[in-house]
């Protein structure tokens, strides 16, 4: 990765007068039932490369790819984004109602300087999940320039992720893509120690390779969430209905141990917040996460679990959090994620870096309120997990 840094081709100081740009950008946002999208943050990422390109002289052509489409599917159509592309960039926005052959190269080639037009949806066609080479040398002819700013899609080798960029002289990381590498560089090459991992969310089977990538990382390791009920059972206490994964427990009695061998700490909470049902308005009090009575789940951390973090996350100088410490979208049981979401964002203000990746946590931070609170919220799931496992990232690697 420090390599990585060391020869990333920026766009700070390329010219990209008179250049048609295409820039791979990721827009794959949620819509409600209404069509409507409920977060635009994904869009609001890009303006940064968009704007720097228009500046100094360009024409952007944007390609993305939305939802799972199998073949084309006008629900997914990029036409229901224009408009709100347009108004997060401040900028008019051609839509372009195909991705590539005649209409879309012609249209491209009409753009001036300073216009941008967004192109339909990459994965109306089925060769881009392929990787096809035809297909990412038909992209290429959109532009003159490739940008990749899509680091939600970089650890995917797509066609307009991966394989076009063979067919540009002229590449570059976008801002985005840049202070992604930047951010988990600063976890996992040059992390100031203590560092902190906090992992919630439901399921320990899910994070098995990053848990184990960590324990050459970090000096502690927070338990949270769902998670934690499986290492509970497997040392024998009572979990009552708690979500727990049973053909994990052998697994979680090795980690414990592994950690101890390589000198990471793991901390599991002492209480929770139990409930007699999985609801907002069930029942609930407080119970030792190792005597949960039957019939009763445990939702969210508990006040003295909170107690016991306040030193661990005020020594830690760099913080890594992934998943929330409980069921944060029940409002009765989101005390605990809040909570967290404080003290790292104390302990931020103080002079800790604080990265946030992966969907649930991102979500969670967004929903109360942090996500300026913290140094970097990371706009990719899985590429930002491959990338702390130490994985190369194919989109990243093609532009090298
Ligand atoms: P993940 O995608 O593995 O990070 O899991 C995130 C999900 O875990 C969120 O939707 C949370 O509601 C859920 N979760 C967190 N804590 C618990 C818990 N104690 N019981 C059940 N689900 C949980």
């Amino acid at each position: 990765m420090q390599k990585q840094l060391d020869i990333m081709n920026t766009i700070d100081n390329i010219s990209f007068h008179g250049e048609r740009v295409v820039i791979r950008v990721d827009y794959n946002v949620p819509f409600d039932d209404q069509n409507r999208i409920t977060d635009t943050t994904r869009i609001e990422s890009s303006k940064e490369t968009i704007s720097m390109v228009l500046k100094k002289g360009g024409s952007v052509i944007l390609l993305t790819h939305l939802g799972r489409p199998k073949g084309i599917d006008l629900n997914l159509s990029c036409s229901l984004i224009v408009d709100v592309t347009s108004k997060i960039l401040g900028e008019k926005v051609i839509f372009c109602p195909s991705t590539i052959g005649e209409e879309a190269e012609k249209l491209s080639k009409t753009l001036l300087p300073g216009e941008i037009m967004l192109m339909e949806n990459v994965r109306f066609y089925p060769q881009e999940t392929k990787g096809e080479k035809a297909f990412a040398k038909e992209l290429s002819k959109l532009g003159s320039v490739y940008v990749n700013d899509a680091f939600g899609s970089a650890h995917r080798a797509h066609s307009s992720t991966t394989i076009i960029a063979q067919f540009f002289e002229k590449k570059y990381f976008g801002k985005l893509l840049e202070k992604e590498i930047r951010s988990i560089d600063k976890v996992i090459n040059n992390g100031k120690k203590p560092i902190l991992a906090i992992l919630g969310g439901a399921k320990i089977s899910s994070k098995i390779t990053i848990i184990e990538s960590l324990l050459d990382l970090v000096n502690d390791i927070l338990i949270g969430g769902g998670m934690a009920y499986t290492f509970i059972k497997a040392q024998g206490g009572a979990i009552g209905s708690s979500i727990c994964e049973n053909d994990f427990c052998n697994y979680a009695i090795e980690l414990i141990a592994k950690a101890k061998a390589k000198g990471v700490q793991i901390h599991l909470p002492k209480d929770v917040i139990i409930a007699d049902s999985f609801n907002n308005l069930a029942n609930k009090k407080v119970a030792f996460i190792n005597q949960i009575p039957k019939g009763w789940q445990g939702l969210d951390f508990g006040p003295k679990s909170i107690e016991d973090i306040k030193p661990l996350i005020k020594k830690s100088k760099t913080i890594l959090w992934n998943g929330p410490l409980g069921v944060f979208e029940f409002d009765n049981f989101s005390k605990g994620t809040i909570k967290l979401g404080e003290l790292i964002s104390d302990a931020t203000s103080k002079g800790a870096f604080s990265l946030v990746g992966g969907g649930d946590s991102v979500a969670a931070v967004k929903k109360f309120g942090f996500n300026n609170k913290m140094s970097y919220v990371s706009t990719g799931g899985g590429a930002m997990l491959e990338s702390l496992e130490g994985k190369k990232l194919p989109g990243i690697e093609a532009l090298m």
